[in-house]
């Protein structure tokens, strides 16, 4: 590399970048640009892009009261899936994991009027809550929330007329063993074309830490690595809050 591309590289790079960036010269140019999130610069990121409805501050307010409180998708993350789903066009959305209803309520306020979202979680109190959050934010009608085990109402997704190849949206959020099985109903709910979200796919790191030898962390590694090898889609794994893939329905 010569010197001005050496420093005009340089510039491109944040300070507090040397060591990374003087390690990546030294490797060639496979410079792996990832900010690392302060409080400070994570405040900045609210404070320039966040537009939170009323209803998902009240909603997000009154989960961080609960123990599983962690499982909630950040606001961020939540308007990321909002401007996905309207990116997309989707009409017909499917979520699999809903706690309290956080990114269903996201997904939901996003689609277009007539727009409809199947979602389904085990747990009742968890569902009535997403409920009542998404009818005072005046989008019920939006929203098909089926309570029981997800394996068991995909099927009976699949099994309705005209479900299959009519979805455009999915946003995989559950217990992680299921996540292939939710992944193969979603594939064959999608329309081609239909955009795949699978949270929490780096599972803290746990993939790539030998001793995590977990029933979720096992079953994410095979899941991931599947479908980095899967044809039926295009792929794209963002190291965004947990991890999140996305897979385009070919
Ligand atoms: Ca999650």
């Amino acid at each position: 590399m010569d010197q001005e591309t050496h420093r005009s590289l340089a510039c491109a790079v944040p300070a507090g970048y040397g060591r990374d960036l003087a390690k990546a010269l030294s490797k060639g140019i496979e410079m792996r640009m990832q900010i690392e999130l302060d409080d400070v610069l994570q405040d900045y990121v609210t404070d320039v892009s966040l537009r939170e409805h009323d209803v998902l501050r009240e909603l997000r307010r009154e989960t961080s009261e609960l123990p599983e409180r962690l499982m909630q998708v950040s606001p961020e993350q939540g308007q990321f899936l909002s401007l996905l789903v309207r990116a997309i066009g989707a009409r017909r959305a499917l979520e699999v994991g809903v706690f309290t209803g956080y990114s269903l309520l996201c997904t939901a306020l996003a689609l277009p009027a007539g727009g409809r979202v199947v979602a389904c979680d085990l747990n009742p109190e968890w569902s009535e809550m997403a409920l009542e959050f998404c009818a005072r934010a005046g989008v019920a009608d939006k929203v098909d929330l089926r309570v029981g085990d997800a394996r068991r109402i995909l099927d009976e997704l699949l099994a309705e007329d005209g479900a299959e190849g009519s979805f455009d949206f999915a946003f995989i959020d559950a217990d992680k063993v299921g996540y292939d099985a939710y992944y193969e109903a979603a594939l064959r709910l999608l329309r081609p074309g239909g955009l795949i979200v699978v949270d929490n796919v780096l599972w803290s790191g746990a993939v790539v830490d030998a001793r995590a030898q977990d029933d979720d962390t096992r079953a994410l590694r095979v899941f991931n690595a599947k479908l980095r090898d899967d044809k039926r889609i295009d792929i794209s794994l963002i190291p965004f809050a947990d991890g999140l893939t996305f897979a385009l329905k070919r």
